[in-house]
């Protein structure tokens, strides 16, 4: 389908939660010339090797284009027929807690909204969940338990005015290249010092002017130690904490438990003694401090208390809602923190609530929802589990491919199978997900990125647009449309009967100003009456954004009070470091997974480019000198990585980026892209147990030559 010529149109790059803002500028023959706009906030006119090479990723090339029903094309009435037909049927049979949707934090709000309302208002099922329950739902619960609320307290342009950058568990070089830059920029204009903790020796961590490379999950020691060095050094804020928060005797007699000294946390960490004290010294006499922390920190079985940990030392020294300093939760994914505004977890209703009475009903009002939920869902591990025991009936995925990324994906396959209803809302036919059978699979063709047109949320809370600048292929549609369809076909047409992304926006907007007395963090009642026209040209813009204000806030708790019932904040007694799984004779080294620089998620986008695609073109795995000796490897040679939830071939690269008993595989590679390469499969995934977010970071493995 030849698409639309068209001026340069603003829109936002579809990868990491950076969320930069692109010029797009269609060549009228379904191709786009790429460039960074000058005017957003969040880049400035950069786009890293990902955003530069979205022009090479538009092509139709194994794009569903139109409905599938067990593996036949279908019209879309029989597909959305049989989706509806199907979701009524085991409703009915089973109740509705029987039906589970997965969805992605690669969704447009407005989709994602849609999805949460159809589930957990109509339909009445508790069982949402989404990727981003992979990616920093322990960011989310660590936010919830210290602030009382799911808040990002700073924004980019603290990056802008620190003095120092703690960047934890984040090869932000690589994973949030424009924001690195920024933080490489700060270091010339100011001299910014960047600080790395990180078992591996990345990208970031090269660039940086002290790495902390630590033995895997020992950053609660780390940022232990640092809150007993700031209170022994007199560095705390003793009025912002008696004024303003709880829980610090608590937190402080733990930590003195966990690493009394620098002595004692060197111990605990690995790390030499002169190192961690070069670290607490500079965090101590430095006022401006901010501590980005990524999924290292998140994919973790502690993940919430890693989170926590670090929050303390920024609550104990006041640190926190003013300029140039504060925790920093570096979000993976384009959309994640607007799945999060709508309620995509299992944990949370829409705008930010959950699940006490009155939340509960006033959702229930706003919606006029007829079986509205009142209780948390399963979330991700919890959810596939229960596909495998029979529990779930019927799973719709959408934009997400979990047969990669999931834990333990070969016992996912193998669960989906067993399933009466799969419906699956992909672009992509060829993906792994879309690639799987159950007793009924449905496919539905869904706009992918410059064919669809809603907003997103960026790790700093801002919102921009995401516009439509190519042609609907094929028989494509927007997810919001075929979940109205679905909705009508059930009998919920009235509170489904969007024309356009602006309705559901405005929708969304009203209910997070719908009864907040600002004692709910997000509210953007000033949006909830947008005209169609001034959302189309909606400038990115941050939340809060409530009634009569126009700007958005750049910082929260900038007056000291949070969203607790007492308006404290709360320090967090986190526990000792320990890995959910050891390293055992059988499997003695630890596999950690993460990103390279030039891919994405699983690579149905960019594994499209050759530019991208030369950057690592096969899957690798990552071993120290002393390991590859011991196991017999060659660099460039190749190994069969082996776990308890399965195996992966790939090949060699030695390095000594990686510490000694450690190993690290990427989590792009998939069946459709390499015969045995999956990173995530080869994980079990033991979940936080406050957040539910798997252990990816810590998988005992062992390694042999092929
Ligand atoms: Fe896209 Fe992230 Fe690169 Fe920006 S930094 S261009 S949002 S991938």
């Amino acid at each position: 389908t030849p698409a639309l010529a068209a001026p340069a149109v603003k829109t936002t790059c579809p990868y990491c939660g950076v969320g930069c803002g692109v010029l797009a500028t269609p060549d009228g023959q379904g191709g786009v010339g790429i460039a960074g706009d000058p005017e957003h906030p969040a880049n400035f006119g950069r786009l890293c090797s990902k955003g530069s090479a979205l022009g090479e990723t538009v092509d139709l090339q194994d794009r569903l284009l139109k409905p599938m029903v067990d593996g036949q094309a279908a019209s879309w009435e029989g597909a959305l027929g049989a989706v509806a037909g199907g979701l009524k049927r085991i409703a009915e049979r089973h109740g509705p807690d029987s039906i589970a949707f997965y969805l992605s934090g690669q969704l447009l709000t407005e989709d994602y909204y849609v999805a949460n309302k159809l589930a957990k208002g109509f339909l009445g099922t508790p069982h949402v969940d989404t990727n981003s329950r992979l990616c920093m739902s322990s960011a989310v619960a660590a936010h919830r338990r210290a602030f009382g609320s799911d808040t990002v307290p700073g924004c980019y342009e603290d990056l802008d005015e620190a003095d120092v950058i703690v960047l934890v568990g984040s090869n932000a070089a690589w994973c949030h290249p424009i924001l690195f830059r920024r933080m490489i920029d700060a270091r010339s204009k100011r001299g910014t010092r960047i600080v790395t903790v990180d078992p591996r020796r990345t990208q970031t961590g090269e660039e940086a002017d002290l790495h902390l490379g630590i033995d895997p999950g020992t950053d609660t020691a780390l940022f232990s130690g640092l809150l007993v060095h700031l209170a022994n050094a007199g560095k705390l804020d003793v009025r912002f904490i008696e004024e303003h928060t709880a829980g610090f005797e608590g937190a402080i007699e733990r930590a003195r438990q966990i690493a009394p000294s620098a002595a004692a946390t060197a111990q605990a960490t690995g790390l030499a003694e002169a190192d961690v004290q070069a670290f607490f010294d500079l965090f101590a006499k430095t006022q401006k401090v901010v501590t980005g922390f990524s999924q290292g920190v998140n994919q973790s079985a502690q993940g919430t208390d890693k989170g926590n940990a670090i929050i303390n030392c920024h609550l104990a020294t006041g640190r926190i809602g003013r300029p140039g300093m504060g925790p920093l939760s570096l979000t993976g994914q384009p959309n994640a923190m607007g799945g999060r505004e709508v309620g995509g977890l299992a944990n949370m209703l829409a705008a930010h609530m959950h699940f006490a009475p009155e939340e509960v009903d006033r959702v229930r009002r706003f919606w006029k929802a007829p079986n509205i939920i009142t209780g948390e869902g399963m979330k991700a591990v919890a959810l596939f589990e229960a596909i495998e025991r029979g529990k779930i009936k019927a799973l719709w995925v959408m934009g997400t491919n979990p047969l990669v990324s999931m834990p333990r994906a070969d016992r996912i396959r193998e669960a989906i199978a067993g399933l009466d209803l799969y419906v699956v809302s992909e672009a992509i036919a060829t993906s792994d997900s879309a690639r799987a059978r159950a007793k009924k699979t449905v496919l539905l063709p869904a706009l992918a990125w410059g064919e669809k047109d809603g907003t997103v949320t960026n790790s700093e809370r801002r919102i921009s647009r995401q516009r439509a600048f190519l042609k609907a292929p094929g028989e494509a549609r927007a997810d919001w449309a075929i979940m109205g369809d679905v909705a009508r076909r059930l009998g919920f047409g009235d509170a489904f009967s969007y024309r356009t992304a602006a309705e559901i926006f405005r929708e969304h907007a009203a209910l997070s100003t719908f009864e907040n007395d600002g004692t709910r963090d997000f509210d953007i009642g000033g949006l909830a009456e947008i005209t169609d026209r001034a959302y189309d040209a909606h400038p990115p813009a941050q939340w809060p954004l409530p009634k009569r204000e126009t700007k958005g806030r750049a910082r929260l708790f900038t007056d000291g009070r949070f969203f607790t019932f007492d308006r404290r904040a709360r320090f967090v007694a986190v526990q000792p470091p320990a890995l959910a799984q050891a390293a055992s004779a059988a499997r003695p080294l630890v596999l950690n997974t993460g990103r390279v620089r030039d891919h994405w998620h699983t690579m149905t986008r960019t594994g499209k480019s050759q530019r991208l695609s030369g950057h690592r073109a096969v899957p690798f795995v990552e071993v120290h000198p002393d390991d590859a000796a011991r196991f017999g490897l060659k660099d460039g040679g190749f190994a069969r990585v082996t776990t308890e939830a399965g195996h992966a071939t790939v090949e060699v690269t030695v390095t000594d980026g990686v510490r000694p008993g450690s190993v690290f595989v990427p989590m792009h590679w998939s069946d459709m892209t390499a015969s045995d390469g999956r990173a995530a499969a080869l994980a079990r995934g033991v979940p936080d147990p406050v957040s539910g977010q798997p252990e990816l970071k810590a998988t005992p493995a062992a390694i042999e030559p092929i």
